[in-house]
Parts: structure tokens; C-alpha cells; sequence
């Protein structure tokens, strides 16, 4: 059915390890074969074989106008002309740190970098260098990109230290980084009693889209703030995924909790390589070349990636942008769960402006382990009878999904009606 597409997998197998140049687009979560995607446009892909499919994936999460948007496209056509990078700063660099520190106000300074991980690892160095302790704490099924010392599980039993998920992580180092089940506010009071004075900071994803959709619990996220300011540890916001996606004031504007630091990444660029960290001002005037925590980027905050993340952000902070595109992705949610229900399949959703998960399970999950109870071959086979229909979910049972201003109500009437055969399909297919 997808020929060219098996055609190049197969090539690009010889030459880029696995075939793909990030591993959950491999597919080995789903079986099967990736996709390869020649154009999008709006809510739609279309692949190398010419099927179309209505897109819930968005690049991972950065395209909240949809494909190629018109405006997007003519920033970055118009930047690109009058050069890719300087290496120097340029006005548009103040005019997104204007924009971020505006809309978001526990950013009183930020910094550019060119990706999340880049602005994680950035984030956590700084709080290390700010509070001069070496521990950091994070949560079971959060991920926060792929440096060393966040490439960790728990060990076993609560609150040991953590253990490298990644061959190539030293042990000692993956050691420095404590695990505790999200939404467990008694263990972040024990790991401070634990700890007293050696924790830098704890990073969470404020809405967890890393392994589905997980909501945090207000008491969970009050007890943070309180036993960071507490000890003197920082709290750090991972708001890669739901920064500018779950609302203008992302989840710390949504929550009323302020965060110490905060990063971004993916809608800030809009579809280009653009990450940024940022918080309290006396903790930015750590960093280089104020203050002694070296942090470095050649092409941070280079001209036509920070295009692209202006006029994203421009649409995306227009009023009313959220309410209108909270109100769709929460009608995609309830028809899809409707179609489950009738076919009498267990089955949960939730969002949050245009992010939402989709759940194997009759309630939504709370926590790491609730997640891993979902069924995932229900998912697998779901999955495949989606993209088969022309619909593209994210090829893991453990990824949040995305909606678009481009969607339309002809495209969620598509995906119901893929999906209420899908829900039909018989087990064996
Ligand atoms: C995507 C993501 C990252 C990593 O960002 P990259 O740009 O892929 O390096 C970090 N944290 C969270 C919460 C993310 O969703």
C-alpha cells in the first residue's frame, strides 16, 4: 500500500541507523513501517505515495497553525533573504524575548538556545550553578530530552537514586538525579527530608505529554512550589510541549504556579529549531558572560528560526486563539470516546487546550504506572486502522496529540468516521 515509502525505509536503513534520525519515528512501538511524508499543508500530510492523512502529530507538537502557514512561511522566506545567521544579536531576538517575557511573567529574562534538550540541560546547569548542590530531582515518565543526566529511571524501591535508561550514561552521573512517581506530593516532601541542602532544583513537565497525557494534581503542584522555597531548590517548568500549546500563559498561567525557571521549545520555533530557558532575573545573571555558568550557542537565536517562532506566536496570542482551539480539541476528544463507547471498547480522553491523549482505559491515567495499565496492542492495532483510514496519530501508545488552528470540523468528521470502523475492526487485522 505505502511502496515508496518501504522502498526508501529500506535504503535509508543501509545508511542512518534504524533508518530514521530520531527514534520513535522508527515505528517500533506500532510494528509496521514509517511513513514518509512529501507535503503538508494545513491539517493535512500528504505521503511520498500520495495518500493524504489528517494530521494529530504536528511535527511533535511545534505546528499549532498547521502546515506551511502562509504568514510562517513568508517570515522565514523574508528572513532567510537577508541572511541565515550572523553569529551576533540581531532585533529579532529582542523582539521574541519582548514577546515571551510578556506573555509568560515568571520569565523575567530568558536566553535562546536551538532545541528543548539544549534548553533542559541549560536550565539544570544554571540551577546547579545558581544553588551550588549537585542533586536534581524528576519524575517517573517525564522527558525532558536526551542529555546524560536526565536519561534516568528509578531504581528499585522509592527514592533511590536514579539509573541510566541509555547506554553511554555513567552511573554516577544518572546518580546525581533522584526519580519520584508523578503526582506524589508525600515524596517530594520525603526526598527533601532525605536530602536536606543538596537538591538544585526538580523538573517536571506541568502537564505530562511524554507519556501520554497525565494532568498534574494542584496539591501535587503546591507542594512543589512550597518545598523548593522551602529548601532553596529551584523549581524548573519543562514547558517544551505545552508552552503556548495548552494556553497563552502555558501551564504555569493556567495553574497559578510560578516557576523558578522555565524552557521552552517546539511552538516557540513554530516548526524551526528554536528552544529558550528563562525565569528570576538573579538566577539568569548567573549565566555567561554575566556570571560564572558557561552556556554557548553558534546558531542560538539565528535570524530565520526565530522568524518562524515570531509569527507563530503572533497568531497564537491574538485573543481568543485558545478558547476557540480548546473548544475543537475537546470535540475531538468526546466524539472519538463516543465512537468507542458505542463499539464498547474501554476507552478515556483528556485535553487541555490543543493538547490531548488518548487512553486504552476506562478513566484517564494519574501517574507512570496508571499509564503502562493501558492497552497497548489495543492502541497498535488502533493505530494502524487509523493510518490506513488517512488519519496520522503519533506512532507510540505513550504520546500526547496535537490539534491545529487548521483543523476543521470536516476533519474531526473524518477521523469519527475512521475510527468508528477502526473501533469495528476485528482483532485479527
Ligand atoms: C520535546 C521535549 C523536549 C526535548 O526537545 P527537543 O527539541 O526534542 O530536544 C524536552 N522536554 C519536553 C517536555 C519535550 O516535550
Amino acid at each position: 500500500m505505502r511502496e515508496r515509502s518501504r522502498d526508501l525505509f529500506e535504503r535509508s536503513l543501509a545508511l542512518i541507523p534504524g533508518g530514521v534520525n530520531s527514534p520513535v519515528r522508527a515505528f517500533a512501538s506500532v510494528g509496521g513501517t514509517p511513513v514518509f511524508f512529501r507535503e503538508g499543508r494545513g491539517a493535512r500530510l500528504t505521503d511520498v505515495d500520495g495518500h493524504e492523512y489528517i494530521d494529530y502529530v504536528g511535527s511533535w507538537g511545534p505546528l499549532i497553525l498547521g502546515h506551511a502557514h502562509p504568514e510562517v512561511v513568508a517570515a522565514v522566506t523574508a528572513a532567510a533573504q537577508k541572511g541565515l545567521s550572523f553569529g551576533a544579536p540581531t532585533e529579532l531576538e529582542l523582539e521574541m524575548a519582548e514577546l515571551l517575557t510578556r506573555a509568560l511573567p515568571s520569565l523575567e529574562q530568558v536566553r535562546l538556545v536551538s532545541s528543548g534538550t539544549e534548553a533542559v540541560m541549560s536550565a539544570l546547569r544554571l540551577a546547579r550553578g545558581f544553588t551550588g548542590r549537585s542533586l536534581l530531582v524528576k519524575f517517573e515518565g517525564c522527558y525532558h530530552g536526551h542529555s546524560d543526566f536526565l536519561l534516568v529511571k528509578a531504581g528499585s524501591g522509592a527514592l533511590t537514586f536514579g539509573h541510566p535508561t541509555s547506554a553511554g550514561v555513567p552511573p554516577e552521573l544518572a546518580a546525581q538525579t533522584l526519580v519520584l512517581p508523578y503526582n506524589d506530593p508525600a515524596a517530594v516532601v520525603e526526598v527533601f527530608a532525605r536530602h536536606p541542602d543538596q537538591i538544585a532544583g526538580i523538573v517536571l513537565e506541568p502537564i505530562a505529554g511524554n507519556m501520554n497525557f497525565v494532568r498534574p494534581s494542584m496539591e501535587f503542584l503546591r507542594t512543589l512550589r512550597e518545598q523548593c522555597t522551602k529548601h532553596g531548590a529551584l523549581l524548573v517548568f519543562d514547558e517544551v510541549m505545552t508552552g503556548f500549546r495548552v494556553g497563552a500563559g502555558s501551564a504555569q498561567g493556567l495553574f497559578g504556579i510560578t516557576p523558578d525557571l522555565t524552557t521552552l521549545g517546539k511552538v516557540i520555533g513554530g516548526g524551526m529549531p528554536v528552544g529558550a530557558f528563562g525565569g528570576r532575573r538573579d538566577v539568569m545573571a548567573k549565566l555567561a558572560p554575566l556570571g560564572p555558568v558557561y552556556q554557548a550557542g553558534t546558531l542560538s537565536g539565528n535570524p530565520v528560526a526565530v522568524s518562524a517562532g515570531l509569527a507563530t506566536l503572533k497568531r497564537v496570542l491574538e485573543p481568543g486563539f485558545f478558547d476557540k482551539l480548546g473548544r475543537a480539541t475537546k470535540s475531538l476528544v468526546e466524539g472519538l470516546v463516543r465512537e468507542a463507547k458505542a463499539a464498547g471498547i474501554p476507552f478515556s480522553g483528556d485535553s487541555e487546550g490543543a493538547m490531548f491523549g488518548l487512553f486504552f482505559r476506562a478513566s484517564p491515567p494519574a501517574s507512570f504506572a496508571e499509564v503502562m495499565q493501558s492497552d497497548r496492542e489495543a492502541f497498535n492495532r488502533f493505530f494502524h486502522a487509523m493510518l490506513d483510514r488517512g488519519v496520522y496519530l503519533a506512532p507510540s501508545a505513550y504520546e500526547a496529540g496535537f490539534v491545529s488552528s487548521a483543523h476543521g470540523p470536516a476533519d474531526f468528521e473524518a477521523t469519527f468516521a475512521a475510527a468508528r470502523q477502526a473501533f469495528a475492526a476485528p482483532r485479527s487485522s
